[in-house]
């Protein structure tokens, strides 16, 4: 079987292979056949010096229209590859094409979108944040802020959900900064991010030491980081505050963006009757949201907050689409399967339990779905890592309950929670914030003073926000897509990070620098040149 080599200093280098060198094997989670292994790397100091050392100084020679293009043109060499790269996502992540299509579109549109913002940027070393400002009324004195790169690595280490986007997408970004990339995908689904990899090398695009992969486990590379060097973490709520507690990191005020776990809400709002087509968008976004990519999305829906009068109906409507797609889920290489498995046992086991726990609690049902189903399309009975949807319901006494498990526990699988409510701004705004923090949350309607009392009483809570009303039904994205011009990440329990949302993501990799002078002084360093 294949072992999958890191790529760091400038080769492929194939795993260590000395005792207490842990090897993992990459299973296709439908058919739970063998299809490659990974191991660790070591001297990975020698890796963040050959980032920092060879890596910046050839991205920061360039302007940022050169990087800019760089990233067009790569986005165009994954997109030549596009069909391969969907087949991988299909055997290594239990993707449906269309799932998979989500990720690996989304990897270069992210590129693309930060290709198009690098023409709004200027030629210089630097970007120009605002214009200068006086200090004092009668002094010629300026203060003007400039980003400018920061001198190490960014170190990027990704979930498994998007083997793909989490990786191309955080590129992306560092690159235009002119910040060079150590990329560390989650074990599991590295299979596709290992191609790309592969795919980015060979392009020559990149300068040699801008972009790095370290497969299997991060070691100790955190060790070597320092304060010019930055962290972007996306995974689990333990492991982010493991990394932000890394001793190294702490003592050194190295900048680490954290992406964790998120119990994204919806809010059905008093206003939308069945039948609108409003009320249809709602079951079909909480449809879309639980069960794409088997309910593996760090923006998937969690919570679905109902007014009670009109729990009944929405309980059904959703409980008929749901069982469509239970009735189409198994291998996602087949043809009709409108959702595969999970990713790996261990997800699966996990998915069990939390449902166990969210069952737990008095007042919590299931309404529809069985975790323990073992038959599934096209597969083997008992073969691969399959979860059907499952629905669940809280009494309003539990939903309202602060310490309900519904509000703490993300169970990562096509699993949510009806929540009944009493319609107004003020019980939904608390529901949303007993969950800590979240991604996103989408309201649903038509009232502008419903609508504008969300935005302010949810908003704190929230990285986004999305507004949902019958005019726009028909336009309107499921809130799970993440888009390069939106922020990305969300207070609290979401991890507390920030990430894309066009310029802003860029800050992660750019120091801000205050630049005091005189004003014909800033003027001739940051003026428009003739
Ligand atoms: P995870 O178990 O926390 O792993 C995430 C990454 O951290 C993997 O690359 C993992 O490597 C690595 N890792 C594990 N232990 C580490 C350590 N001690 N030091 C350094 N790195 C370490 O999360 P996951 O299961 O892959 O992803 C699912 C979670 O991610 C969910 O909770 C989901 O909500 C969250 N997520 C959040 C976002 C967001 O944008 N907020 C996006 C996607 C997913 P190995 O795989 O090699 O162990």
């Amino acid at each position: 079987m294949r072992t999958l080599p890191s790529y760091l200093v400038g080769t492929w280098q194939q795993p260590q292979t000395g005792e207490g060198d842990r090897r993992a094997e990459l299973l296709n989670p439908a058919t739970e056949a063998p299809l490659a292994v990974v191991g660790a790397a070591r001297e990975l100091d020698r890796a963040v010096a050959h980032g920092r050392d060879v890596g910046g100084p050839a991205l920061r020679a360039m302007t940022i229209a050169a990087r800019g293009e760089m990233l067009q043109k790569l986005a165009k060499k994954l997109h030549e590859h596009r069909e391969e790269l969907i087949e991988i996502a299909i055997a290594s992540g239990g993707n449906t094409r269309g799932d998979a299509k989500f990720d690996i579109d989304g990897a270069t549109g992210v590129l693309a979108a930060y290709a198009r913002l690098a023409r709004e940027l200027g030629d210089d070393p630097w970007i120009v944040e605002d214009e200068a400002a006086p200090i004092m009324r009668t002094s010629k004195i300026r203060v003007q802020h400039v980003l400018l790169p920061l001198r190490g690595v960014a170190v990027h280490i990704n979930a498994f959900n998007f083997p793909a986007w989490g990786m191309v997408g955080k590129a992306a970004v560092a690159w235009l900064a002119g910040v060079p990339v150590l990329s560390k995908p989650a074990t599991s689904t590295s299979l596709l991010a290992h191609r790309i990899a592969e795919l980015i090398v060979a392009s020559g695009l990149v300068p040699e030491g801008a972009f790095q992969l370290l497969m299997g486990s991060a070691g100790d590379l955190l060790d070597h980081l320092g304060a010019q060097d930055v962290v972007a973490f996306t995974g689990s709520a333990g492991v982010g505050a493991l990394i932000r507690g890394h001793a190294k990191l702490v003592a050194h005020n190295t900048r680490v963006n954290i992406e964790a776990d998120s119990l994204n809400a919806v809010v059905v709002g008093p206003d939308v009757e069945e039948g609108s087509e409003l009320f249809d968008l709602v079951v079909r976004d909480c449809v879309i949201e639980m069960t794409q990519k088997a309910g593996q999305k760090c923006t998937a829906t969690r919570r679905i907050l109902v007014p009670q009068e009109r729990l009944e109906e929405l309980r059904s409507a959703l409980v008929e689409r749901l069982d469509e797609v239970a009735g189409r889920t198994g291998d996602p290489a087949s043809k009709g399967v409108r959702m595969g498995p999970l990713a790996t046992a261990q997800q699966l086991a996990d998915a069990r339990e939390g449902v166990a726990r969210l069952l737990a609690d008095d007042g919590v049902s299931i309404v529809r779905g069985d975790p323990a189903r073992a038959e599934f399309t096209d597969v083997p009975a008992g073969k691969g890592y399959f979860f059907e949807p499952i629905l669940l319901e809280a009494t309003p006494e539990r939903a309202a309950d602060p310490g309900a498990s519904v509000h703490a526990l993300e169970v990562f699988g096509p699993v949510s929670t009806l929540l009944p409510y009493d319609g107004s701004v003020e019980q939904a705004a608390a529901l949303v914030a007993h969950g800590g923090g979240s991604l996103v949350t989408t309201v649903y309607s038509d009232s502008r003073k419903f609508t504008a009392g969300a935005v302010a009483a949810l908003g704190p809570f929230l990285g986004r926000l999305v507004l949902a009303d019958e005019k726009h039904a028909g336009g309107s994205m499921a809130p799970g897509c993440v888009f390069p011009q939106g922020n990305h990440g969300g207070p609290g329990r979401a991890g507390g990070g920030a990430e894309l949302g066009g310029l802003g993501g860029l800050r992660l990799y750019l120091q801000r620098t205050a630049i005091q002078g005189g004003a014909g002084q800033l003027a001739r360093v940051f003026g428009k040149k003739k």
